[in-house]
């Protein structure tokens, strides 16, 4: 990238500050804009896998992340009752996918990645507006945002603006958009002193729920039920949780003991069923949920948001941080590895959604039968469900940052902090 590459991101959330991170690891003079007036994220806790991780080592941060593990020993698929179908060892699951799973607050997560950019580069209360996706390769021709403050002019926007993408939809107007995937989902983010208890998720009929530890001592607990978009319980949502999920096995009856309502999060999932045509146009790029939102069942939708993020700034190993090609001109490049990979990875989401939130009295039966037939036959079965998923290598990255889990690209990150912040106004 030529040192003067001026990138704009659309999006805060976590594929926007990755992507940034990483575009200016690769010299760029990137700017974030966040219609939010702060970074502080809404949702609980998020769980990022090796895949994530080792993309994260590209920009120097996977090590850092790694070390909030706090899932050890036992876990696992429970019935309703506490019945075991199947056990997961953390080490095993370690030794599989290189490196652990991590669950953490997903405001540390924000946290860490703006810490790798300069004071400056994120601008908050500025709703952004795609106005020109530009033309790669024709200076004459840069990508226009509109902004409370004026258009702005990059030679790359990466569009990181969620779900409900605005830029999706100037781009590719004749897509159908997301669709309802069938359940919601509630989380909380609590602490539980006195409950001792393994990692479970536990399936029920139509209904999950799954319990496990923060490193800083925190619980988070989440569950899903069918139900139609824009159901709400109609006195609080912790009133609901009991009534759905009240008699299941312990922690459960706990954590709602311990849970008041207005710690409890609701959200319908809605996913993106039909594939954009591309992930990018002109000298626009779109990451994360802008690109590809898939139902939460395989915790994935945040670790491919980072994948894209990391790809997008370093397609080929061994790319150095001054490699000189525009990222714009790699843009066909990065649809084509990630279209494929991330609709592949949602296809997933949405078949184990199907298995995991099957409704009625035999489908639960005959599957929970299965799978503990199944899981004592083969003790891996639970783990292999993540087999080409968690044990995903970015494409390349800087000082043989090829990711091995080791770490190597520290140095790079303690250049994060030396350019200022002058250097992020397009
Ligand atoms: C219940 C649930 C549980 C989940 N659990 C996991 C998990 O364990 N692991 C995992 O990997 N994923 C999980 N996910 C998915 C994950 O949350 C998302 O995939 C991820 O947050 C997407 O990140 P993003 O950066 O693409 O979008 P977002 O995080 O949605 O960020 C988009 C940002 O863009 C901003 N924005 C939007 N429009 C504009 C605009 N016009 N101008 C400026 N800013 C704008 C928004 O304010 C927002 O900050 C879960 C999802 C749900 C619903």
């Amino acid at each position: 990238m030529a040192a003067a590459e001026r990138a704009i991101v659309i999006g805060g959330g976590i594929g926007g500050l990755t992507a940034a991170a990483a575009l200016r690891l690769r010299g760029a003079r990137v700017t974030v804009l966040e219609r939010a007036p702060s970074l502080e994220p809404v949702g609980a806790a998020i769980s990022l896998s090796p895949n994530a991780l080792r993309a994260l080592d590209v920009i120097g941060l996977g090590d850092d992340i790694r070390a909030l593990s706090a899932w050890q020993g036992d876990g696992g698929l429970r019935t309703p009752s506490g019945r075991w179908l199947a056990r997961a060892e953390a080490a095993a699951a370690a030794e599989r996918f290189g490196g652990p799973l991590v669950l953490l607050h997903r405001a540390t997560l924000v946290d860490r990645l703006a810490g790798l950019l300069p004071s400056g580069a994120v601008r908050t209360g500025t709703p952004a507006r795609l106005t020109d996706p530009g033309v790669p390769g024709d200076r004459r021709r840069p990508a226009r945002v509109e902004t409370p403050d004026g258009e702005l002019e990059a030679d790359l926007v990466v569009a990181a603006d969620g779900i409900r993408s605005a830029v999706r939809g100037a781009l590719f107007p004749g897509h159908p958009g997301t669709v309802h995937s069938g359940f919601t989902t509630w989380r909380v983010v609590i602490p539980l002193p006195g409950v001792a208890f393994c990692s479970h998720e536990t399936w029920g009929r139509g209904r999950i729920w799954g319990t496990h530890p923060l490193k800083d001592g925190r619980v988070y607990a989440y569950a899903a039920a069918v139900a139609p978009a824009g159901e709400r319980a109609p006195d609080d949502e912790r009133a609901e949780l009991l009534r759905r999920y009240g008699d299941w096995h312990s922690p459960v009856p706990e954590v709602l003991a311990a849970v008041r309502p207005e710690d409890v999060l609701r959200h319908d999932v809605h996913h993106i069923a039909e594939p954009l045509p591309a992930f990018h146009r002109g000298r626009v790029a779109l990451v994360g949920d802008a690109a590809h939102a898939m139902p939460p069942t395989l915790g994935q939708g945040g670790n491919q948001a980072v994948e894209d993020a990391i790809t997008l700034a370093f397609p080929r190993p061994g790319m150095p941080p001054s490699a000189v090609e525009p990222v714009a001109d790699g843009l066909p490049g990065y649809t084509a590895v990630r279209l494929p990979r991330t609709m592949a990875v949602s296809r997933r989401a949405v078949r184990v959604a199907r298995l995991n939130l099957m409704t009625g009295r035999v489908g639960p039966a005959v599957r929970d039968t299965a799978l503990a037939a199944l899981s004592k036959a083969a003790p891996s079965l639970f783990l292999r469900g993540f087999d080409g998923v968690a044990d995903w290598r970015p494409p390349g990255g800087p000082s043989g940052a090829d990711g091995d889990g080791s770490g190597a690209p520290r140095m790079l990150a303690a250049d994060h902090g030396r350019r200022g912040p002058e250097e992020n106004t397009p």
